[in-house]
């Protein structure tokens, strides 16, 4: 049983971020700390493997604020910009790791990967681009596993990075997409191979008619960018101790959880903690937002506490 894990918020901002660029609104013009948040990501450390969920446009920020340089997974919960646009910054992990980095997400994600950034999938390989060793998931649990030794990036002068294989042999990174794309492991089928691998759950859920992903690690579970979790995906969502919500705005949007359907979400699920996130600059500061939500869960005796998160909050 997995049971160590520590999830840290670097990022609860909304996919503007708080602030807003040019906006002189009380939340924006806040000073607390905890009313500037980056696009939404978060840290997840479980049996000693580093992971990570989505790579915003902060995500540069974010490594740093954290002093993070190492990572075993990025898991891409779906393909828009405020989870997906710092993707190129992991050229410094590679060089640091000497090894690509293995990102996790679906083949629709992988599909609008390719065309966004062409350089990554170009063949022959410009040398100095990123990195990628990518693994096609879907609704089915899968294994990450921790730094393999096995393969380890070289940078080659004027030619770019090569592996050197266990027998000394250099191979260029890749020679066809083929080489950068592998099919998780599925936890079902998969036997282990004497290394420490964690299951990894994936949620099902919509936003607006995109299809994403959240994740279940042990008892902590993170959803983002939903406003429709199918009826399917709730056995996987029992006896957690921790679960963060998405929600944008008070009103109704055609995209995210409103805060009652977040609120109505949190009642159902039930688990210890809901942190809620992806916030946006229409919901008070932090600290008085805290307090409206108290209210709010004891007038409809919500079955969870539910509090905002914030840049820098760990939960374990
Ligand atoms: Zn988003
Ligand atoms: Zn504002």
């Amino acid at each position: 049983m997995h049971q160590n894990v520590k999830l840290t918020f670097l990022g609860t901002g909304t996919s503007q971020g708080v602030p807003i660029i040019g906006c002189a609104c009380p939340v924006c013009r806040s000073t607390d700390p905890r009313d500037k948040r980056l696009r939404a990501s978060v840290f997840v450390e479980y049996d000693g493997l580093s992971i990570l969920v989505d790579a915003g446009p902060d995500f540069r920020m974010q490594m740093l604020n954290l002093g993070i340089s190492h990572l075993d997974a990025i898991l891409l919960t779906h393909n828009h910009k405020d989870h997906t646009g710092g993707l190129d910054d992991v050229r410094a992990l590679n060089y640091i790791d000497r090894r690509a980095a293995e990102i996790y997400c679906e083949r629709n994600v992988l599909d609008e990967l390719i065309q966004e950034y062409p350089y990554v999938f170009a063949f022959p390989r410009y040398p100095g681009a990123p990195e990628w060793h990518l693994h096609v998931i879907d609704e089915r649990s899968f294994l990450v596993y921790p730094d393999s030794e096995e393969r380890t990036l070289v940078w080659m002068h004027n030619v770019g990075y090569h592996y050197r294989m266990p027998d000394g042999r250099l191979i260029p990174t890749c020679r066809s997409l083929e080489d950068m794309i592998d099919r998780a492991d599925l936890a079902e089928e998969a036997k282990g191979d004497g290394r420490n691998a964690v299951p990894v759950l994936p949620i099902r859920g919509f936003h607006d008619h995109l299809p994403v992903l959240g994740f279940r690690f042990g008892d902590i579970a993170y959803i983002t960018d939903m406003n429709r979790l199918p009826e399917s995906e709730f056995d996987k969502l029992r006896d957690l101790k921790h679960i963060t919500i998405n929600t944008v705005a008070y009103n109704k949007h055609h995209s995210y959880f409103s805060l009652d359907e977040a609120l109505a979400l949190a009642d159902r699920i039930g688990a210890r903690h809901t942190w809620l996130t992806h916030l946006s600059h229409t919901f008070p500061r932090h600290e008085q937002f805290c307090e409206d939500l108290r209210a709010l869960c004891r007038e409809r005796r919500i079955h969870s506490d539910v509090q905002p998160a914030y840049d820098g909050l760990i939960i374990e």
